[in-house]
Order: C-alpha cells, then sequence, then structure tokens
C-alpha cells in the first residue's frame, strides 16, 4: 500500500486522483502504474469550470518518464463530463495534455534534453521514437510561437539559404533587436515577405519596421519597399560581395574557355585571401598579376572589401571613386556591379557606419546549422522549421517545476 502513497507523490497526484494499483515486471522492465478517482467525483467542464457529474469514461495509457531502467506506462480511465451549456466534454488531466501519448513530465524532459542534444540523442536516452519526440517538440514550439510579442520589432534582418544543393530556397526574418529568428518562409523574394506579414497576424506593425538587412536583390528591394514602407534598407559587406563573386565567376567562367590556367580555379577567386591554404596561395600568387580580366576583377573585389575596414567619411569618399573606377573597367559585369552600388549607395554606407551589429549573420549561420545537425535524417520541412525556431527563435518553453 505504501508504494501506492509513493507514486502518488512522485506524480503529485491530487484528489480526486488516486494512484489504485502498481504493478512491476522485473523481468520485462517496466512499471505500470494505474490511476483512478474516487467514487461519485466530478469535474469542471473543460469549458465553463462548473462541476459536473461524469457521463462515461475510456481507458487510456501514457508513457511516463523512466523509474530507475523501468519503462514505465499510466493507466486510467478518463472521464467525461455531462454539463448542462456544453454537452459532452473529455475532462482535462493533470498530467497529460489532450491527445498526448506521453505524460506532461517526460514532455517537460524532452523539452530540456533539446537544448543540447540531438532528436536520436533524445529518443535514445528516454527510449520512445524519434517520431514521437518530433511531435512533441512540434506542439510546443508552435504554442510558444503563438505567445510571442513582436510589438517592439522595428529592426529586421532577412536572408536567403539554398536547400537540397539550391534546388530550393527558404528565407528567414531575424529580429535584430530580439536576436532571434521570428519567421521561416518557403521560397525567397516577394512571396517570402507576404507570407512573413501573414504568418503574424498583425502581431507585428510593418510601418513601425525601421531598418532592413538583406540582400541587394531586385526582388527583395522590391518587396521590401512595399511592405515596409518607413525601413531604410541596409545591405551587409556579404552580401555585396557576394555579387561581386558572382560577377568575378562570370567573368572567370568566361575567359576559362581560352585560358587553361584558369580551369578549377573557382574558388582561390572567391574566398578571402587570408583564407587561402598554402597551395592555393602558391597558385594565386602567379595567377593574380596576370593580363586578364578575371585577375583585374579580383583586383576590383579587394578594393570594394578595403570599404568596410575605413571609417565613415574616408569610406563615403573611396565607395565612390571605386564606383568611378569600375564604371570605366570595361567589364560589363563590374559595370553593372558599380551602378548596383551606385543606386543603393546609401544601404551600403549604412552598413560600413554600423559595422558592429553585422555580426548576427554569423551568428544565425551557426544557429541554422546547429539546427540541421541536430535534425539530421530528417528532411520533412515542418521538422527541421521546429529545430530552427527551437535552437534560435528564443522561445519560452515550459519546463520541468
Ligand atoms: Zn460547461
Amino acid at each position: 500500500m505504501k508504494d501506492k502513497l509513493l507514486f502518488q507523490a512522485a506524480l503529485g497526484l491530487k484528489a480526486p486522483w488516486f494512484v489504485s494499483d502498481v504493478e512491476l515486471s522485473t523481468s520485462e522492465k517496466r512499471l505500470d502504474i494505474f490511476i483512478d478517482f474516487e467514487r461519485g467525483a466530478r469535474f469542471p467542464c473543460p469549458e465553463c469550470q462548473s462541476m459536473c457529474q461524469v457521463h462515461d469514461t475510456s481507458e487510456r495509457v501514457w508513457r511516463h518518464l523512466n523509474f530507475f531502467e523501468y519503462e514505465t506506462y499510466l493507466h486510467a480511465r478518463v472521464p467525461r463530463t455531462s454539463c448542462p451549456g456544453h454537452g459532452v466534454k473529455q475532462v482535462e488531466l493533470p498530467w497529460a495534455r489532450p491527445n498526448s501519448g506521453f505524460t506532461l513530465h517526460i514532455e517537460a524532459m524532452v523539452l530540456a534534453m533539446s537544448d543540447e542534444m540531438s532528436v536520436a540523442g533524445i529518443a535514445g536516452h528516454l527510449h520512445i521514437h524519434e517520431d514521437s519526440v518530433w511531435r512533441i517538440l512540434r506542439h510546443y514550439v508552435n504554442e510558444a510561437r503563438k505567445d510571442i510579442d513582436l510589438s517592439d520589432v522595428d529592426q529586421i534582418a532577412v536572408d536567403e539559404f539554398a536547400v537540397r544543393k539550391g534546388h530550393r530556397y527558404v528565407t528567414f526574418f531575424y529580429d535584430l533587436r530580439g536576436k532571434r529568428i521570428i519567421h521561416i518562409a518557403e521560397g525567397k523574394g516577394k512571396e517570402s515577405f507576404t507570407s512573413f506579414v501573414q504568418a503574424t497576424e498583425g502581431r507585428l506593425d510593418p510601418e513601425k519596421v525601421k531598418l532592413v538587412r538583406m540582400d541587394l536583390s531586385p526582388a527583395f528591394i522590391a518587396a521590401c519597399k512595399e511592405t515596409f514602407p518607413n525601413a531604410r534598407m541596409v545591405f551587409d559587406h556579404f552580401h555585396v560581395i557576394k555579387l561581386m563573386n558572382d560577377a568575378i565567376n562570370k567573368i572567370r567562367i568566361e575567359e576559362a574557355r581560352d585560358n587553361e590556367l584558369l580551369k578549377k580555379t573557382k574558388y582561390l577567386w572567391l574566398k578571402n585571401p587570408e583564407n587561402l591554404e598554402e597551395w592555393q596561395e602558391e597558385k594565386m600568387s602567379k595567377l593574380k598579376d596576370l593580363d586578364i580580366k578575371t585577375a583585374k576583377a579580383y583586383q576590383f573585389k579587394l578594393a570594394l572589401q578595403r570599404a568596410w575596414q575605413l571609417p565613415r567619411w574616408t569610406a563615403k569618399r573611396y565607395l565612390k571613386k571605386w564606383i568611378a573606377w569600375a564604371e570605366r573597367s570595361r567589364m560589363p559585369e563590374i559595370e553593372k556591379l558599380a551602378r548596383t552600388i551606385r543606386a543603393h549607395f546609401d544601404g551600403i554606407i549604412e552598413s560600413i557606419r554600423s559595422k558592429v551589429t553585422s555580426g548576427y549573420a554569423e551568428g544565425l549561420n551557426n544557429k541554422i546549422r546547429t539546427a540541421f545537425r541536430r535534425a539530421y535524417g530528417f528532411k520533412a520541412k515542418e521538422y527541421r522549421d521546429t529545430m530552427i525556431y527551437l535552437v534560435a527563435g528564443r522561445l519560452t518553453l515550459p519546463t520541468l517545476n
């Protein structure tokens, strides 16, 4: 009899609920705890909380945290109340949420472990199926996301991310002040902005957004102007250099047709000089001073990167000079980039001025990589998003207490 009271206390059960029986099977390493309610007990209607008689009951089983190495299950007959106002409803249970086959204890443990472990790791530790871990995480992440406060969001960053080797894109919307991902949109460009604003269901005020850091792509720029009419657009170093690298690569591909030396040199031109390995550096020292277009374009890139190392006022003058120089380069790709930079001059200068805050991108990329690693093996989009929100969404999740 004593052990029943012990389990009752461990489960935190209060009247009318009590532990009616406990079965321990040492051969199966299994513990079954049976819960019942006192005869004649009344339960609150889940809609109006008025105490109602029990209409009927149904048998249910929940997986609970293991007691030592014993796989533990709770059993109970779950009553439905019959309320004059709301009809027949299943009562709320103190140990599990509706429609879950797991107790709140084990779910809270899953959430706590998700801080540091992969889904496979959690499943292995708790001896439950990986799909169950996913379903639990998804439920709590979705619930927590319903509650996030977006009313103060006034600075955001928008970043697209290629998945499946560039066959598909997802676009992340990042709250710069809150340092959290607030939306993941399928696709890129305009439709991702629309889906973002729709998903916030009026909790975000587009008029209030004063600053957007993003790609220098015409689709993003048009969508941003339309969606956030009061926002200044800021184009960070890595967004500008991405375009520069695209230009270099086009020039190199064209030139490599008649120049054997340029074959298989793509990454030498795209990497920063300080990141080259020794053999690459050696190869590069022979290439970069050749009288070829690719090498000239590369000089434009090195010169452009310097702008971010200069103080603001010098940077402004410097970037203007760079544009004038690039516009006379006689390389259509570089001239085109010069026009783009001229058209978005203020947004680029803004990024040079506020370089401190552009560190968000690196942190964000690391978090997304962590999320992909923890979601390893799961290709389903909703699982991927669940993990990203979990790692980078700064959500408030329920804890064991
Ligand atoms: Zn009712």
